[in-house]
């Protein structure tokens, strides 16, 4: 077996990276009492039937992080593991907002991510950087303020921001202030669209967000017209195919629309999403889809390839990634 595709990884949400014995550990650290006893209890709550059965799930058990050593363990063990999966680059979301309503402080929150990023970087020599992600069921008055403060305290610690958290009825339009915001700070800009939402929500988060990547994007297939643009412009999307069948937001791998989304000529990259509840971090969905839908080295090379064009790199850094995965491909 050659060895692992260098890749970067674009639509990973901290958060989602709590595996249960990191929630159980925790949760004994901090005095947490958990919805579930035990690891095992755990798990058994991960069945989902879409996106809010998940979300559920997800911000029970977020409630274990409460100090900044908290969020330096998660994302250090993260980082490990994304090395592990051949990850070069991570750009990470974390949700700010849902630790704040906690009562977390926001420099626990920046304090223990920026000093994991460091040390991943130093000790691991994975490059990571931070998206602060808006959660976009609570909001745009609150996700303003927030952002603004965010701005104030932390400018340096963050590249960029993204919209998530429950799709349907929380539409892009209503973010365009806070969007506005990220552009006149120079902030790199993704919004998740196109998952569990129609078509038009991906053409809003282009149109009134100035979204320079599409998280997921997958619904997009449905509208001819928009899927032309998406490969006319090389809209970046960042396709989550795992999390897509673990949260029942497509049945199966098999009707995945992904191999569509490939012969249509659009710019896909793919990702984990939340890897400890999806069942798999990004080495697990290349595999998959080399395992269960028969794609050929030479198609995962160019999803790797699409990653790095589509991260929030400096060019020298992204031909040196570039480079690497032209000689592993050569090697493999
Ligand atoms: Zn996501």
């Amino acid at each position: 077996m050659g060895r692992l595709l260098p890749k970067a990884e674009l639509h990973v949400h901290i958060e989602g990276t709590l595996e249960p014995e990191l929630v159980v550990g925790l949760a004994r650290r901090n005095g947490v009492t958990l919805p579930a006893d035990g690891v095992d209890g755990l798990r058994a709550r991960y069945r989902f039937e879409g996106l809010q059965s998940f979300l559920d799930v997800l911000n029970a058990n977020m409630a274990v992080l409460r100090t900044e050593r908290d969020f330096y363990d998660m994302t250090l063990g993260y980082l490990r593991r994304a090395r592990d999966n051949g990850v070069r680059r991570a750009e990470i979301f974390f949700d700010l907002q849902a630790h704040l309503a906690r009562g977390v402080p926001m420099d626990a929150v920046f304090d223990g991510l920026a000093a994991a990023v460091a040390d991943g970087e130093r000790e691991l020599g994975v490059s990571a950087a931070l998206l602060l992600c808006i959660v976009r069921d609570r909001g745009p008055e609150e996700a303003e303020r927030v952002l603004r403060e965010a701005i104030r305290r932390h400018r340096d610690r963050f590249i960029g921001i993204g919209l998530a958290s429950a799709e349907l009825g929380h539409p892009p339009s209503l973010f365009r202030e806070v969007y506005a915001i990220a552009a006149a700070e120079g902030l790199r800009r993704t919004v998740h669209a196109g998952e569990e939402g129609p078509p038009g929500y991906v053409r809003e988060a282009l149109d009134l967000l100035g979204a320079e990547r599409i998280d997921h994007g997958i619904r997009a297939m449905e509208d001819p017209d928009l899927v032309a643009r998406l490969r006319a412009e090389r809209v970046p999307l960042t396709v989550c195919p795992l999390s897509n069948v673990r949260l029942g937001i497509v049945p199966s791998l098999r009707e995945h629309p992904l191999p569509a989304m490939l012969r249509a000529n659009l710019m896909v990259t793919v990702n984990s999403d939340n890897p400890a509840y999806v069942g798999g971090y990004a080495e697990d969905n290349y595999r998959a889809l080399r395992d269960e839908l028969g794609l050929d080295p030479t198609t995962l090379a160019t999803i790797a390839a699409n990653s790095f064009d589509a991260a929030f790199l400096d060019p020298e850094t992204r031909a040196r990634f570039q480079a690497e995965l032209r000689t592993g491909a050569a090697n493999g």
